[in-house]
Formats: structure tokens, C-alpha cells, sequence
């Protein structure tokens, strides 16, 4: 049922125009190229194939289909990009038009047991013996207790044999479902039996929206518990990539000061509105994302960073800096002096001085400035040309020229260079910049978490593909109908495969002839394909040419065949040795059969015999 609507809808819809709808495409060659939604950058790398209707990030790896980008640029899970789509497309869905209030009322449902949450922790914080670790948390932050409620601070208890005092008490006195439960994110869902509550034995911040609705928690262990920071997972209401902590708190002040100071942890939250600041806010379990900056930014006409003082700070205030650029919006960096290593820890010695450092702060642009020209400034003439390098990299990131023109003969004062041959620099560097590696940090992805539907990914890192089996891979997605005739007719296995990804391609298309589609794979697998699909294959060039892709598809089996020969015969040939350095001369003997009578089949692999 879904699969037709699905099946449907695509053929109703052209990839290029809904996407064209949310970012400018331009035409390169067969392709459609633009700047990625997905993650900051300045120079396309987001690409669409209007023929194979799938596009990829060759940036931050997103890709796939129609659906996977609406789901992914409207946040909504498939049920409401299928029905949004099918609206598009004039397809109607059977289970009729009401159906999307369910996405309403889930998103209320979630926001409505995460603030029954919110009571819960907050009662088990003040009020039971569970919550003393937490008040001397507090207390050693020397957050009181006004200040804390301010926040909705609260204490998630360890829950008990079955670890689920949550999942308990929502079901029993609030009345919800097990599967509401999980889907708030408040618990994980049942695994042999149970369901266990996501936050025990950690102190838990609320992040709000700007209404002060509660979409889900920041939590924190005590002592030396890992992960010392966790997250609600994605859902109905909570999305990682645009909540911000402290906003409901922060809002007026932010208006008032056209300003948003941006820090990292929750307690710096906390700290700074106690000290005054109280425009301060925080992205919570990701870096800062380009929709919280694009949300601040209706608000404030300049972020002050106030990141850590360690390197991860410097190197996450240098990232940031590039995300707000993209916007448009002014950014300043807020030193902190050397001595303290966060916000927190400045406001609890001296909070007025946090207060005057925030006032203070100078622009980003300055502050990035100031560092790359370092001791360049009357040093020698090596040093002076080394920093003039990296002040090119930091000019070259400036969006608006005249912004860059003005520090870039401020450079050029600095270090005594003529403005000219720096231009002449930043000029070539700007027009090439995406090839040089020696320029740092170019954008880099804004939010480098996967997606929760994604989250098997984060184990399996991609790795890398041999072309051959790229290419074979390429060849089964675009024609999965002939995959099944090739497996049976080469005889080539999945097992030969290499890379992960190849291999589940090749054995699901070649198991399912005709059935075959994108939406078969796992979402990492999906993303990957998409990678492999948005690329053109010479050989499909001229469809009439049938010759060319047999041929294609003959060189790819018989290399990644050869090469899982090849890598039989060295493990083989090593096991042998070992038997034979161990006296197991029996074993080792029974090997070197093993290995003449594969070897025999495989006579462009003699070499790499000898060579063992
Ligand atoms: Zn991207």
C-alpha cells in the first residue's frame, strides 16, 4: 500500500523541481549542483541526478530519494512526507485526510509527558533523600534553589531493580502508554521484556522552547559516569539541530540587546543568567547548527561566542563562526581570561567580569585575525610570510567583501606586506580554495551527529570501496533487474565484496529482482547508494549500447573476484607459515595443498604466492 503510494507520488513529482523549491541548482554537465541545505558551505557540493531522481551531499554524505529529502529539510518522519508529498502530487492516501493531525498530536503528546517529566525530576530533586546527590551537585555550582527551579532543574533517580521510576509512574498515575513513553524519548524501548527509563542517577535540564513548552532533557551524571552528557533522542517534539537551551529565559533580554551570547554547557547557562547576562543561551548535544543561528539570528543581529577556553572550545568558536557568516549575522568572540577554563567557572569567581568580558567582546572576524597573524607580527621574514598565509585562509572565509577588504589591509599593516600581493594571495586562494588542504576549517558540517534514524551508523563508519566494487554496486542500483541474472551467471558472491555496503547492495538487489528499490536498504546503505547513484556512468551514456555495460559489469566481477582470491591465498599462505614456525608440519602440509590447488585457479595470482 505504502509502496504504491510511494511509487506514485515519484512518478508524479520531478526531484529537481521540489528540491529546486528550497535550494538555487545550477546545471553541471548531466547533474544539478548547489550550496547543500544540510550544512554550511560556500561551495556547492550538494548534487542532484534529475535522471536517476536521487541527489547526495558530497559534503556531510546525506542523500537519497524524494521522501528522504523532505523528511530530512522539513524534520518530519516518512508517514508525513508521504502525505505532504501526495498532497503535492494531487495522490490521495487511504487512510484519509485527517490523518496529519497525527503528527500534531504526537508532537503534543511528547510535549505533554516530557513537562510531566519535568515535575517528576524537579519533586525527585527537592523533595526525596533520591535527589540529595543532586542538591550537592547544586550546590557545589553554587546554583540556588530559586535559580534552579528557574530552570526546571531536576533530579532523573537510578529508578530501582527495574531502573524505570519514570516509565513507572507515567504509566500508572499519568496514565500513558509504554510506546508514549518511549516515543517522548524518555525511556528506551522495551528490549527482552523491559523498558527502562533513558535518565537515572543524573541531574536533568529541560530544554523548552521559546513558549517554555518542554521538548526534552540535557542530562547530566554525577561523579565520573559515562556519557557525562546525554540527550533526548529525535522525536515528535525535540530536535537536536534546532532546540536551544535557555531560550524561553533568554527571549526578551535578546530582543532588548539585539544580542544572543552563545556558550556551551548547561551550567554556563545558568551561571551567566545569574550573573546578568541574561541573554545567554547554549546549543544542547551538537555543535551549533546553521537553524539555531538561522533562529537567533530573527531575534539578534550579533551572537557573542563564549566558548570554552580549551583547544575543543577554540576549534568549536572557529566552526561556529563560519555557520553564522553563512547567515549573515554578526559574530563576536568573548575572550575569557586564561585563568578560567569556562563561563561557569568565571562567574563563580567574578561575575562581573564575565559580565564586562561579554560586553567587550570583539568581533570574530578580529579575534581569528589576531591569532593567525600570532608572532608574524615583526617577526622575521619567515614568520611574517607564514602568518600571511594563514591571515589569506581567515580573509578568505569572510563572505562580504568589503569586511574583508577592511581586515585585509589591516593585515597587511600589521605584518608590512603591500595590501597588493595579499590581495594577489587571498585572490588565488579564494578561487581555489576548496583544493588547497592547507586551508582550515572550510565550513566544516554544523551538526556532525547522525540522525536517530541513522543511529547504527554511528558504529559502522563508511569505509573505504574499492572502484570495482563501486562501480559494480553503481551498475546493480541503476539496473537492479539484471542483478539477479549476474549473480547467477558469474557466480559471484556476496562474501567476496569488501566493503559492507557493496556487498548488502549486490545480495539485495540480486535476491530480489524487480523489487528491487533504494527504500530496500538500512538508512546508512540509502545515503551511501544515493552517493554511488548520483554519479554518471559513461557507459549508461548511450542506453542503446547494452555491449558496454555487459562489459563493464564483467571487468568489475572479475577484479573483485581476483581480489578475494588473492586475499584467500595470503591468509592461507600465512596460516601456513605459522603452522610450519610452530612445527605443525602435518597442518602445514594439508595448507600448502590447500593453497597449490587455489593457486591453480588463479595463475595471475602466482606473484603474490612468491612474494609470501
Ligand atoms: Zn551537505
Amino acid at each position: 500500500m505504502a509502496g504504491d503510494a510511494v511509487a506514485e507520488v515519484k512518478s508524479r513529482l520531478d526531484l529537481v523541481e521540489v528540491i529546486g523549491g528550497y535550494v538555487t541548482l545550477h546545471r553541471a554537465g548531466r547533474e544539478l549542483t548547489g550550496l547543500c541545505p544540510f550544512h554550511a558551505e560556500k561551495t556547492p557540493s550538494f548534487a542532484v541526478n534529475p535522471e536517476r531522481q536521487v541527489w547526495f551531499c558530497h559534503g556531510c554524505g546525506k542523500g537519497g530519494d524524494l521522501f528522504h529529502f523532505i523528511q530530512q529539510i522539513e524534520r518530519i518522519d516518512f508517514r508525513e512526507a508521504l502525505e505532504m508529498l501526495a498532497d503535492r502530487a494531487g495522490v490521495e492516501l487511504e487512510s484519509g485526510p485527517r490523518s496529519d493531525r497525527g503528527a500534531g498530536r504526537k508532537r503534543r503528546r511528547s510535549i505533554e509527558l516530557n513537562a510531566k517529566a519535568q515535575a517528576y525530576y524537579q519533586h525527585v530533586l527537592w523533595a526525596t533523600d533520591a535527589g540529595e546527590r543532586g542538591r550537592a551537585l547544586l550546590i557545589d555550582r553554587r546554583i540556588d534553589e530559586a535559580l534552579a527551579r528557574r530552570f526546571g532543574v531536576g533530579f532523573a533517580p537510578a529508578g530501582g531493580a527495574g531502573e524505570d521510576a519514570l516509565t513507572r509512574y507515567l504509566t500508572g498515575k499519568a496514565g500513558a502508554g509504554v510506546d508514549e513513553v518511549v516515543e517522548a524519548g524518555l525511556a528506551h524501548p522495551p528490549g527482552r521484556g523491559r523498558t527502562r527509563d533513558r535518565f537515572r542517577d543524573r541531574l536533568v535540564f529541560p530544554i523548552r522552547d521559546d513558549r517554555g513548552e518542554v521538548l526534552g532533557f540535557g542530562a547530566r551524571a554525577l561523579g565520573d559516569a559515562r556519557p557525562k552528557y546525554l540527550n533526548s533522542p529525535d522525536s515528535a517534539a525535540y530536535h537536536k539541530s534546532s532546540a536551544i537551551f535557555g531560550i524561553d529565559l533568554a527571549r526578551t533580554a535578546i530582543v532588548a540587546k539585539h544580542a544572543a551570547v552563545i556558550v556551551e554547557g548547561y551550567f554556563d547557562v545558568i551561571a551567566a543568567h545569574a550573573a546578568g547576562v541574561e541573554h545567554t543561551v547554549a546549543s544542547s548535544g551538537t555543535a551549533l547548527t546553521r537553524e539555531q543561528v538561522h533562529s537567533l539570528g530573527r531575534i539578534a543581529e550579533t551572537l557573542i561566542l563564549c566558548f570554552d577556553g580549551d583547544e575543543a572550545g577554540r576549534v568549536a568558536a572557529t566552526r561556529a563562526v563560519d555557520v553564522i557568516a553563512v547567515e549573515s549575522i554578526q559574530a563576536r568572540i568573548c575572550r575569557l581570561p586564561a585563568a578560567f577554563k569556562d563561563p561557569d567557572e568565571l562567574v563563580r569567581s567574578d561575575p562581573a567580569a564575565f559580565a564586562q568580558a561579554i560586553e567587550e567582546a570583539p568581533p570574530a572576524w578580529q579575534v581569528l585575525l589576531d591569532a593567525a597573524l600570532g608572532a608574524g607580527e615583526g617577526g622575521s621574514v619567515d614568520a611574517r610570510r607564514a602568518a600571511a598565509e594563514r591571515a589569506v585562509s581567515v580573509l578568505a572565509r569572510i563572505p562580504e567583501a568589503t569586511t574583508r577588504e577592511l581586515y585585509l589591509q589591516q593585515a597587511a599593516r600589521r605584518l608590512d606586506i603591500g595590501a597588493r600581493s595579499l590581495s594577489t594571495d587571498l585572490a588565488h586562494s579564494m578561487r581555489d580554495g576548496t583544493r588547497r588542504p592547507g586551508r582550515i576549517v572550510v565550513a566544516a558540517p554544523a551538526d556532525t551527529t547522525p540522525d536517530t534514524a541513522d543511529e547504527s551508523e554511528a558504529v559502522e563508519a563508511d569505509e573505504p570501496m574499492p572502484p570495482w566494487e563501486a562501480q559494480l554496486a553503481r551498475v546493480v542500483l541503476i539496473r537492479p533487474e539484471m542483478a539477479a541474472a549476474l549473480r547467477s551467471e558469474s557466480g559471484l558472491g556476496p562474501d567476496e565484496f569488501t566493503n559492507p555496503t557493496a556487498r548488502r547492495i549486490y545480495d539485495a538487489a540480486s535476491s530480489d529482482p524487480g523489487g528491487f528499490t533504494l527504500r530496500r536498504l538500512s538508512g546508512g546503505d540509502q545515503r551511501r547508494a544515493a552517493g554511488l547513484l548520483v554519479r554518471e556512468v559513461p557507459e549508461f551514456a548511450d542506453e542503446a549500447e547494452p555491449q558496454a555495460i555487459k562489459q563493464l559489469m564483467a571487468d568489475c566481477v572479475r577484479l573483485i573476484h581476483e581480489e578475494s582470491v588473492r586475499r584467500a591465498l595470503v591468509s592461507i599462505s600465512t596460516e601456513m607459515h605459522r603452522a610450519r614456525d610452530e612445527g605443525r608440519t602435518e597442518d602445514a602440509d594439508a595448507l600448502a595443498a590447500k593453497l597449490s590447488r587455489l593457486a591453480a585457479d588463479a595463475p595471475h595470482l602466482r606473484r603474490t604466492l612468491a612474494v609470501r
